[in-house]
Protein backbone atom coordinates (compact mmCIF):
# COMPACT_ATOMS: atom_id res chain seq x y z
CA UNK A 1 0.00 0.00 0.00
CA UNK A 2 2.74 2.14 1.07
CA UNK A 3 4.38 2.20 -2.43
CA UNK A 4 1.59 2.81 -4.43
CA UNK A 5 0.43 5.57 -2.22
CA UNK A 6 4.09 7.02 -3.15
CA UNK A 7 3.02 6.83 -6.36
CA UNK A 8 0.42 8.69 -6.81
CA UNK A 9 1.78 12.03 -4.99
CA UNK A 10 0.93 14.43 -7.75
CA UNK A 11 1.92 18.62 -8.25
CA UNK A 12 -0.62 19.94 -6.34
CA UNK A 13 -0.48 22.65 -9.02
CA UNK A 14 -0.22 21.27 -12.39
CA UNK A 15 -1.59 17.46 -11.51
CA UNK A 16 1.70 15.84 -12.98
CA UNK A 17 2.26 12.86 -10.78
CA UNK A 18 5.58 12.24 -9.60
CA UNK A 19 7.19 9.93 -12.41
CA UNK A 20 6.93 12.59 -14.87
CA UNK A 21 8.63 15.42 -12.79
CA UNK A 22 12.38 15.70 -11.98
CA UNK A 23 12.04 17.05 -8.34
CA UNK A 24 8.81 17.11 -6.32
CA UNK A 25 9.18 19.05 -3.97
CA UNK A 26 6.42 18.75 -0.90
CA UNK A 27 5.35 21.32 1.25
CA UNK A 28 2.43 21.15 4.43
CA UNK A 29 -0.66 20.33 2.67
CA UNK A 30 0.64 20.11 -1.15
CA UNK A 31 3.82 19.27 -3.43
CA UNK A 32 5.05 21.73 -6.32
CA UNK A 33 7.09 20.31 -9.48
CA UNK A 34 10.09 21.72 -11.20
CA UNK A 35 8.16 23.46 -13.80
CA UNK A 36 5.35 24.94 -11.59
CA UNK A 37 8.74 26.26 -9.78
CA UNK A 38 10.16 27.88 -12.70
CA UNK A 39 7.17 29.21 -13.87
CA UNK A 40 6.24 30.64 -10.33
CA UNK A 41 9.33 32.21 -10.31
CA UNK A 42 9.26 33.67 -13.98
CA UNK A 43 5.59 35.40 -12.96
CA UNK A 44 6.89 36.60 -9.52
CA UNK A 45 10.13 38.29 -11.56
CA UNK A 46 7.87 40.13 -14.12
CA UNK A 47 5.28 41.29 -11.20
CA UNK A 48 8.25 42.44 -9.18
CA UNK A 49 10.05 44.59 -11.86
CA UNK A 50 7.12 45.96 -13.36
CA UNK A 51 7.05 47.20 -9.13
CA UNK A 52 10.90 48.34 -9.24
CA UNK A 53 10.52 49.94 -12.08
CA UNK A 54 7.58 52.23 -10.87
CA UNK A 55 9.64 52.79 -7.61
CA UNK A 56 13.21 53.80 -9.67
CA UNK A 57 11.02 56.35 -11.54
CA UNK A 58 9.41 57.92 -7.94
CA UNK A 59 12.41 57.67 -6.23
CA UNK A 60 14.36 59.27 -9.44
CA UNK A 61 12.07 62.51 -9.03
CA UNK A 62 12.81 63.09 -6.01
CA UNK A 63 16.83 63.23 -7.09
CA UNK A 64 17.97 66.94 -7.87
CA UNK A 65 21.19 67.73 -9.56
CA UNK A 66 22.79 68.54 -6.41
CA UNK A 67 21.75 65.13 -4.80
CA UNK A 68 23.68 63.50 -7.81
CA UNK A 69 26.54 65.32 -7.24
CA UNK A 70 27.31 64.72 -3.44
CA UNK A 71 26.12 61.14 -4.29
CA UNK A 72 29.47 61.15 -6.76
CA UNK A 73 30.97 62.81 -4.54
CA UNK A 74 31.53 59.73 -2.48
CA UNK A 75 32.89 57.59 -5.21
CA UNK A 76 34.89 59.96 -7.18
CA UNK A 77 37.32 62.27 -6.43
CA UNK A 78 37.31 65.55 -8.16
CA UNK A 79 36.13 65.95 -11.68
CA UNK A 80 33.89 68.74 -10.32
CA UNK A 81 32.95 69.92 -13.86
CA UNK A 82 32.13 66.77 -15.35
CA UNK A 83 29.93 65.74 -11.92
CA UNK A 84 27.53 68.75 -12.26
CA UNK A 85 27.27 68.49 -16.01
CA UNK A 86 26.31 64.68 -15.49
CA UNK A 87 23.82 65.30 -12.40
CA UNK A 88 22.21 67.84 -14.92
CA UNK A 89 22.02 66.09 -17.67
CA UNK A 90 20.62 62.80 -15.78
CA UNK A 91 18.22 65.15 -13.73
CA UNK A 92 16.84 66.31 -17.26
CA UNK A 93 17.02 62.64 -19.00
CA UNK A 94 14.57 61.74 -15.94
CA UNK A 95 12.19 64.35 -16.61
CA UNK A 96 11.92 63.89 -20.03
CA UNK A 97 11.16 60.14 -19.39
CA UNK A 98 8.53 61.59 -17.18
CA UNK A 99 6.89 63.77 -19.83
CA UNK A 100 4.03 62.03 -21.96
CA UNK A 101 4.47 63.18 -25.54
CA UNK A 102 4.50 66.56 -26.44
CA UNK A 103 2.46 69.14 -24.48
CA UNK A 104 -0.19 71.69 -25.10
CA UNK A 105 2.89 73.94 -25.62
CA UNK A 106 4.66 72.04 -28.38
CA UNK A 107 7.93 71.47 -26.36
CA UNK A 108 9.21 67.86 -26.24
CA UNK A 109 12.50 67.91 -24.46
CA UNK A 110 15.12 65.78 -26.52
CA UNK A 111 16.93 62.91 -24.98
CA UNK A 112 20.54 64.12 -24.55
CA UNK A 113 23.35 61.71 -24.76
CA UNK A 114 26.15 62.42 -23.13
CA UNK A 115 30.04 62.65 -24.60
CA UNK A 116 32.84 62.62 -22.11
CA UNK A 117 36.52 63.38 -22.54
CA UNK A 118 39.69 62.70 -20.76
CA UNK A 119 42.54 60.53 -20.38
CA UNK A 120 42.24 56.90 -19.52
CA UNK A 121 42.12 55.66 -15.86
CA UNK A 122 40.62 59.39 -14.86
CA UNK A 123 36.90 58.63 -13.60
CA UNK A 124 34.94 58.13 -17.43
CA UNK A 125 33.79 54.87 -16.26
CA UNK A 126 33.58 55.18 -12.76
CA UNK A 127 31.10 58.37 -12.86
CA UNK A 128 29.10 56.70 -15.42
CA UNK A 129 28.58 53.14 -13.39
CA UNK A 130 28.11 55.32 -9.97
CA UNK A 131 25.25 56.80 -11.99
CA UNK A 132 23.82 53.84 -13.11
CA UNK A 133 24.21 52.55 -9.54
CA UNK A 134 22.44 55.55 -8.19
CA UNK A 135 19.46 55.06 -10.41
CA UNK A 136 19.24 51.76 -9.93
CA UNK A 137 19.26 50.82 -13.63
CA UNK A 138 20.63 48.67 -16.03
CA UNK A 139 24.33 49.19 -17.22
CA UNK A 140 26.74 48.03 -19.08
CA UNK A 141 30.05 49.14 -20.83
CA UNK A 142 30.55 48.73 -24.72
CA UNK A 143 34.25 48.93 -26.02
CA UNK A 144 33.75 50.71 -29.22
CA UNK A 145 37.41 49.30 -30.85
CA UNK A 146 35.57 45.98 -31.29
CA UNK A 147 32.29 47.16 -32.70
CA UNK A 148 32.77 47.23 -37.31
CA UNK A 149 29.92 47.87 -39.52
CA UNK A 150 27.17 44.53 -39.86
CA UNK A 151 28.32 41.84 -42.06
CA UNK A 152 32.28 42.44 -40.64
CA UNK A 153 34.18 40.62 -38.77
CA UNK A 154 33.90 42.14 -35.21
CA UNK A 155 30.73 43.01 -33.15
CA UNK A 156 27.58 44.61 -34.79
CA UNK A 157 26.37 47.65 -32.81
CA UNK A 158 23.51 45.85 -31.61
CA UNK A 159 25.83 43.79 -29.58
CA UNK A 160 25.63 46.49 -26.86
CA UNK A 161 22.05 46.42 -26.81
CA UNK A 162 22.35 42.61 -25.97
CA UNK A 163 24.39 43.27 -23.43
CA UNK A 164 22.45 45.91 -21.58
CA UNK A 165 19.18 43.56 -21.74
CA UNK A 166 21.39 40.59 -20.18
CA UNK A 167 22.08 43.47 -17.45
CA UNK A 168 18.92 43.84 -17.80
CA UNK A 169 17.39 40.66 -16.36
CA UNK A 170 16.08 40.13 -20.03
CA UNK A 171 13.85 42.40 -18.50
CA UNK A 172 13.02 44.64 -22.21
CA UNK A 173 11.41 47.37 -20.23
CA UNK A 174 13.95 47.99 -17.52
CA UNK A 175 16.59 47.63 -20.39
CA UNK A 176 15.19 50.90 -22.63
CA UNK A 177 15.70 52.80 -19.28
CA UNK A 178 19.20 51.80 -19.15
CA UNK A 179 22.84 53.61 -19.77
CA UNK A 180 25.30 52.45 -22.04
CA UNK A 181 28.73 53.82 -21.08
CA UNK A 182 30.44 53.15 -24.75
CA UNK A 183 34.72 53.72 -24.05
CA UNK A 184 37.06 54.24 -26.30
CA UNK A 185 34.76 56.43 -28.87
CA UNK A 186 37.30 58.02 -29.83
CA UNK A 187 38.96 54.66 -31.58
CA UNK A 188 36.47 54.75 -34.20
CA UNK A 189 37.43 58.40 -35.71
CA UNK A 190 38.04 58.63 -39.23
CA UNK A 191 41.80 59.11 -39.87
CA UNK A 192 41.80 62.44 -41.64
CA UNK A 193 39.16 65.50 -41.27
CA UNK A 194 38.97 65.31 -45.06
CA UNK A 195 35.91 62.95 -46.45
CA UNK A 196 37.82 60.27 -47.21
CA UNK A 197 37.30 58.42 -50.55
CA UNK A 198 37.39 54.60 -49.25
CA UNK A 199 35.19 53.86 -46.42
CA UNK A 200 36.48 52.54 -43.39
CA UNK A 201 34.59 49.50 -42.11
CA UNK A 202 35.48 50.30 -38.36
CA UNK A 203 35.64 53.89 -38.83
CA UNK A 204 32.92 55.74 -40.01
CA UNK A 205 31.05 53.16 -41.09
CA UNK A 206 31.10 52.41 -36.88
CA UNK A 207 29.97 55.93 -36.63
CA UNK A 208 26.69 55.69 -38.90
CA UNK A 209 25.67 52.74 -37.35
CA UNK A 210 25.62 54.18 -33.99
CA UNK A 211 23.59 56.91 -34.92
CA UNK A 212 21.15 54.51 -35.12
CA UNK A 213 21.02 53.59 -31.92
CA UNK A 214 21.77 56.98 -30.10
CA UNK A 215 19.23 58.87 -31.67
CA UNK A 216 16.52 56.30 -30.77
CA UNK A 217 15.28 53.39 -32.45
CA UNK A 218 14.14 49.58 -32.12
CA UNK A 219 16.49 47.53 -32.65
CA UNK A 220 15.91 43.56 -33.20
CA UNK A 221 18.36 42.23 -30.42
CA UNK A 222 19.43 38.55 -30.59
CA UNK A 223 19.45 37.51 -26.37
CA UNK A 224 22.55 36.03 -26.70
CA UNK A 225 24.53 38.57 -28.40
CA UNK A 226 26.38 37.73 -31.81
CA UNK A 227 25.32 35.69 -34.90
CA UNK A 228 26.15 31.96 -33.73
CA UNK A 229 22.45 31.75 -32.44
CA UNK A 230 20.94 32.46 -35.67
CA UNK A 231 17.77 30.26 -34.43
CA UNK A 232 17.27 32.85 -31.17
CA UNK A 233 14.13 34.84 -31.47
CA UNK A 234 14.72 38.55 -31.21
CA UNK A 235 13.75 40.94 -28.72
CA UNK A 236 12.69 43.91 -29.87
CA UNK A 237 14.54 47.03 -27.57
CA UNK A 238 13.92 50.51 -28.07
CA UNK A 239 16.82 53.02 -27.80
CA UNK A 240 14.67 56.34 -27.58
CA UNK A 241 15.00 56.42 -23.51
CA UNK A 242 17.86 55.05 -23.17
CA UNK A 243 21.00 57.51 -22.09
CA UNK A 244 23.73 56.95 -23.75
CA UNK A 245 27.19 58.16 -22.29
CA UNK A 246 30.20 57.79 -24.81
CA UNK A 247 33.77 58.22 -23.19
CA UNK A 248 37.28 58.45 -24.91
CA UNK A 249 40.99 60.24 -24.15
CA UNK A 250 40.84 61.53 -27.50
CA UNK A 251 44.72 62.03 -27.51
CA UNK A 252 46.11 64.42 -29.74
CA UNK A 253 42.82 66.75 -28.85
CA UNK A 254 45.08 68.86 -27.01
CA UNK A 255 46.68 69.84 -30.16
CA UNK A 256 43.81 70.62 -31.75
CA UNK A 257 42.41 72.35 -29.08
CA UNK A 258 45.63 74.49 -28.81
CA UNK A 259 45.22 75.37 -32.54
CA UNK A 260 42.16 76.67 -32.83
CA UNK A 261 42.67 79.13 -29.57
CA UNK A 262 45.71 80.29 -31.33
CA UNK A 263 44.09 81.13 -34.02
CA UNK A 264 40.94 82.33 -32.65
CA UNK A 265 42.97 84.76 -30.62
CA UNK A 266 44.53 86.61 -32.97
CA UNK A 267 44.88 90.43 -32.56
CA UNK A 268 45.89 92.67 -30.11
CA UNK A 269 45.22 90.91 -26.69
CA UNK A 270 46.25 87.46 -28.34
CA UNK A 271 49.40 87.10 -26.58
CA UNK A 272 48.03 87.30 -23.18
CA UNK A 273 44.46 85.56 -23.63
CA UNK A 274 46.90 82.44 -24.74
CA UNK A 275 49.19 83.12 -21.31
CA UNK A 276 45.68 83.07 -19.46
CA UNK A 277 44.73 79.26 -20.39
CA UNK A 278 45.47 76.50 -18.35
CA UNK A 279 47.78 74.73 -20.33
CA UNK A 280 48.38 71.62 -18.52
CA UNK A 281 44.42 71.48 -18.31
CA UNK A 282 43.68 72.32 -21.87
CA UNK A 283 40.54 69.58 -22.45
CA UNK A 284 38.46 72.21 -20.33
CA UNK A 285 38.11 74.23 -23.63
CA UNK A 286 37.07 71.42 -25.93
CA UNK A 287 34.21 72.32 -28.16
CA UNK A 288 32.42 70.04 -30.82
CA UNK A 289 34.42 71.52 -33.35
CA UNK A 290 37.56 70.14 -31.49
CA UNK A 291 35.84 66.57 -31.92
CA UNK A 292 35.06 67.34 -35.22
CA UNK A 293 38.30 68.05 -36.29
CA UNK A 294 39.37 64.75 -34.34
CA UNK A 295 37.61 62.88 -36.94
CA UNK A 296 34.28 61.58 -35.65
CA UNK A 297 31.60 62.61 -38.07
CA UNK A 298 29.09 66.12 -37.12
CA UNK A 299 26.25 63.72 -36.88
CA UNK A 300 27.25 61.74 -34.68
CA UNK A 301 28.39 64.94 -32.63
CA UNK A 302 25.14 66.18 -32.96
CA UNK A 303 23.44 63.19 -31.09
CA UNK A 304 25.71 63.70 -28.09
CA UNK A 305 25.05 67.65 -27.34
CA UNK A 306 26.21 67.30 -23.81
CA UNK A 307 30.20 67.68 -23.56
CA UNK A 308 32.36 67.21 -20.97
CA UNK A 309 35.98 66.37 -19.46
CA UNK A 310 38.15 65.00 -17.22
CA UNK A 311 41.19 66.39 -16.41
CA UNK A 312 44.50 64.34 -15.29
CA UNK A 313 44.68 63.00 -11.80
CA UNK A 314 47.26 64.83 -9.92
CA UNK A 315 48.95 64.08 -6.72
CA UNK A 316 47.01 65.36 -4.12
CA UNK A 317 43.93 63.92 -6.59
CA UNK A 318 45.40 60.48 -6.66
CA UNK A 319 46.38 60.23 -2.87
CA UNK A 320 42.72 61.36 -1.72
CA UNK A 321 41.67 58.53 -4.46
CA UNK A 322 43.54 55.79 -2.32
CA UNK A 323 41.52 56.37 0.97
CA UNK A 324 38.69 58.54 0.68
CA UNK A 325 35.82 56.94 -1.70
CA UNK A 326 33.64 55.24 -0.10
CA UNK A 327 34.65 51.59 -1.72
CA UNK A 328 38.87 53.20 -1.56
CA UNK A 329 41.71 50.96 -2.41
CA UNK A 330 43.01 50.84 1.21
CA UNK A 331 39.33 50.73 2.48
CA UNK A 332 39.34 47.23 0.60
CA UNK A 333 42.64 45.53 1.74
CA UNK A 334 41.47 46.65 5.56
CA UNK A 335 38.09 45.01 5.22
CA UNK A 336 40.05 41.56 3.70
CA UNK A 337 42.33 41.71 6.74
CA UNK A 338 39.19 42.28 9.02
CA UNK A 339 37.52 38.90 7.73
CA UNK A 340 40.47 37.11 8.84
CA UNK A 341 40.60 39.01 12.21
CA UNK A 342 43.76 41.13 11.97
CA UNK A 343 43.85 44.70 11.56
CA UNK A 344 45.52 46.00 9.18
CA UNK A 345 47.15 49.73 9.08
CA UNK A 346 49.24 51.44 6.95
CA UNK A 347 51.68 54.25 7.60
CA UNK A 348 51.40 58.05 6.29
CA UNK A 349 54.65 57.43 3.86
CA UNK A 350 53.53 54.07 2.57
CA UNK A 351 50.59 55.83 0.86
CA UNK A 352 52.47 58.53 -0.47
CA UNK A 353 55.00 56.66 -1.75
CA UNK A 354 52.03 54.26 -3.85
CA UNK A 355 51.31 57.98 -5.62
CA UNK A 356 54.48 58.45 -6.18
CA UNK A 357 55.31 55.06 -8.00
CA UNK A 358 52.28 55.45 -9.68
CA UNK A 359 53.17 59.02 -10.82
CA UNK A 360 56.86 58.10 -11.97
CA UNK A 361 55.62 55.20 -13.68
CA UNK A 362 53.06 57.09 -14.98
CA UNK A 363 50.39 54.39 -14.02
CA UNK A 364 47.19 57.19 -13.14
CA UNK A 365 44.85 55.93 -10.72
CA UNK A 366 44.30 51.93 -12.87
CA UNK A 367 48.28 51.97 -11.62
CA UNK A 368 47.38 52.97 -7.50
CA UNK A 369 45.71 49.09 -7.58
CA UNK A 370 48.86 47.32 -9.24
CA UNK A 371 51.28 49.03 -6.85
CA UNK A 372 48.88 47.96 -4.13
CA UNK A 373 48.53 44.35 -4.82
CA UNK A 374 52.77 44.21 -5.34
CA UNK A 375 53.16 45.28 -1.51
CA UNK A 376 49.72 43.17 0.12
CA UNK A 377 50.17 40.03 -1.71
CA UNK A 378 52.50 37.68 0.36
CA UNK A 379 50.60 39.28 3.20
CA UNK A 380 47.73 38.03 2.03
CA UNK A 381 49.07 34.91 1.03
CA UNK A 382 50.91 34.27 4.40
CA UNK A 383 48.44 35.74 6.92
CA UNK A 384 45.36 33.98 6.77
CA UNK A 385 47.05 30.91 7.63
CA UNK A 386 49.25 32.02 10.68
CA UNK A 387 46.54 32.25 13.76
CA UNK A 388 48.80 33.98 16.14
CA UNK A 389 49.15 37.44 13.83
CA UNK A 390 46.60 39.75 14.85
CA UNK A 391 47.90 43.08 13.69
CA UNK A 392 49.60 44.32 10.36
CA UNK A 393 51.61 47.19 10.46
CA UNK A 394 52.55 48.31 6.74
CA UNK A 395 55.77 50.48 6.90
CA UNK A 396 57.61 52.16 4.05
CA UNK A 397 60.59 49.78 4.04
CA UNK A 398 58.73 46.98 3.55
CA UNK A 399 56.51 48.35 1.01
CA UNK A 400 59.75 49.07 -0.79
CA UNK A 401 60.79 45.64 -0.55
CA UNK A 402 57.62 44.33 -2.19
CA UNK A 403 57.66 46.81 -4.65
CA UNK A 404 61.28 46.52 -5.68
CA UNK A 405 61.05 43.02 -5.60
CA UNK A 406 57.72 42.73 -7.80
CA UNK A 407 57.03 43.27 -11.64
CA UNK A 408 55.96 46.74 -10.81
CA UNK A 409 59.27 48.18 -12.02
CA UNK A 410 58.76 46.67 -15.67
CA UNK A 411 55.58 48.04 -16.07
CA UNK A 412 57.15 52.12 -16.57
CA UNK A 413 54.99 53.39 -19.56
CA UNK A 414 57.79 55.43 -21.77
P1 LIG B 1 38.54 55.74 -17.54
O1 LIG B 1 38.58 57.23 -17.52
O2 LIG B 1 39.65 55.17 -18.39
O3 LIG B 1 37.19 55.19 -17.88
P2 LIG B 1 38.09 54.48 -15.01
O4 LIG B 1 36.88 55.19 -14.58
O5 LIG B 1 37.91 53.08 -15.53
O6 LIG B 1 38.92 55.31 -16.07
O7 LIG B 1 39.13 54.45 -13.80
C1 LIG B 1 39.96 53.36 -13.50
C2 LIG B 1 40.04 53.16 -11.99
O8 LIG B 1 40.78 54.23 -11.43
C3 LIG B 1 38.69 53.20 -11.32
O9 LIG B 1 38.18 51.93 -11.10
C4 LIG B 1 38.97 53.88 -10.00
O10 LIG B 1 39.37 52.93 -9.04
C5 LIG B 1 40.14 54.75 -10.27
N1 LIG B 1 39.78 56.17 -10.53
C6 LIG B 1 40.02 56.84 -11.67
N2 LIG B 1 39.63 58.12 -11.57
C7 LIG B 1 39.13 58.27 -10.32
C8 LIG B 1 38.56 59.37 -9.61
N3 LIG B 1 38.44 60.59 -10.17
N4 LIG B 1 38.13 59.15 -8.35
C9 LIG B 1 38.23 57.93 -7.78
N5 LIG B 1 38.77 56.86 -8.38
C10 LIG B 1 39.22 57.01 -9.66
Amino acid sequence: MGKSAKEDIRCSFCGRSKVDTNVLIAGISGHICDRCIDQAHSISKEELSAKNNQTVKSSINLLKPMEIKKYLDQYVIGQDDAKKVLSVAVYNHFKRLGQTGIGEDGVEIEKSNIMLVGETGTGKTLLAKSIAQLLNVPFCIADATVLTEAGYVGEDVESILSRLLQAADFDAAAAEKGIVFIDEVDKIARKSDSASITRDVSGEGVQQALLKLLEGSVVGVPPQGGRKHPEQKLVQIDTKNVLFICGGAFVGLDRIIEKRMKSQTLGFSASKQMRDIDKANILQYVTPSDIKSFGLIPELIGRLPILSHLLPLDRSALRRILTEPKNAIIKQYVKLFEMDNIKLTFDKDVLDYIVDKALTHKLGARGLRSICEAIMLDAMFDMPSDKEIKELRITLDYAKEKVDNSKIESLKVA
